[in-house]
């Protein structure tokens, strides 16, 4: 039996770091845990590069075999486009919090199994706790399913501006599908337009509140 339990341990995590340090010793999904090479938490912004009002946050669905090699998400051809495309609408990579539903590789790049994405929940839970993003969007249908329930289709949600508790949720194609159906492809056009929506969303480099300018300000997030 695995000694960390994501239901007891996530919770408890003050710091994205403790979180990360707690996932690399979870061994709950056992053929997961087994065939991986590392776990792969997500990168957190730094506070002091995330004022208020500019915090992106994008969730996708698990770790490709790059990512299982680096232990960094999106460094592969998705990773690629997304950097791209978030260029394009003004928005560095390095601003930009990520995350995954699973923070392991499932073998082969098959879909992951509704055990595996139940069991590795409070991890993600936690994240936005942590993250305390002001926009957050859900890459592909696994992780807009994670935020809108079974049955969720991207298709029908797009282009929705959906208030959760503290952030706004966007739901969009994964860079993968846009990457398949190629740049004429309607994953790729939707993918572009959606990162335009969520950039838009967020307050203009200018105009975002320095750490420690008042409110819950970055300065004061145990979250690092
Ligand atoms: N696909 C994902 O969903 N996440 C990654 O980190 C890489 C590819």
């Amino acid at each position: 039996m695995s000694a960390v339990d994501p239901a007891l341990d996530a919770p408890t995590a003050r710091t994205w770091k403790e979180l990360a340090l707690r996932v690399d010793g979870c061994t709950v999904c056992a053929d997961l845990a087994a065939s991986r090479t590392c776990t792969v938490p997500g990168v957190l912004v730094p506070p002091a590069r995330a004022p208020r009002g500019r915090r992106l946050m994008l969730v996708g669905e698990a770790p490709g075999r790059q990512e299982d090699e680096s232990g960094l998400p999106f460094v592969g051809r998705s990773g690629e486009l997304l950097d791209r495309l978030l260029a394009e609408v003004g928005v560095a990579r390095d601003e930009v919090t990520i995350a995954n539903v699973l923070k392991c590789r499932p073998p082969d790049n098959r879909p992951p199994r509704r055990v595996e994405i139940n069991a590795c929940r409070p991890w993600l839970e936690r994240q936005l706790v942590l993250a305390e993003p002001d926009v957050v969007v859900a890459l592909g249908s696994t992780a807009v399913t994670w935020f809108f329930g079974a049955g969720a289709r991207i298709g029908a949600l797009r282009g929705e501006r959906v208030r959760r508790e503290g952030y706004t949720l966007l739901a969009t194609f994964h860079p993968s599908a846009a990457l398949r159906f190629g740049p004429r492809g309607r994953p790729m056009a939707a993918l572009r337009e959606d990162l335009a929506d969520a950039a838009a969303l967020l307050d203009p480099p200018s105009a975002a509140r320095p750490p420690g300018a008042g409110g819950q300000g970055p300065a004061d997030r145990p979250s690092e």
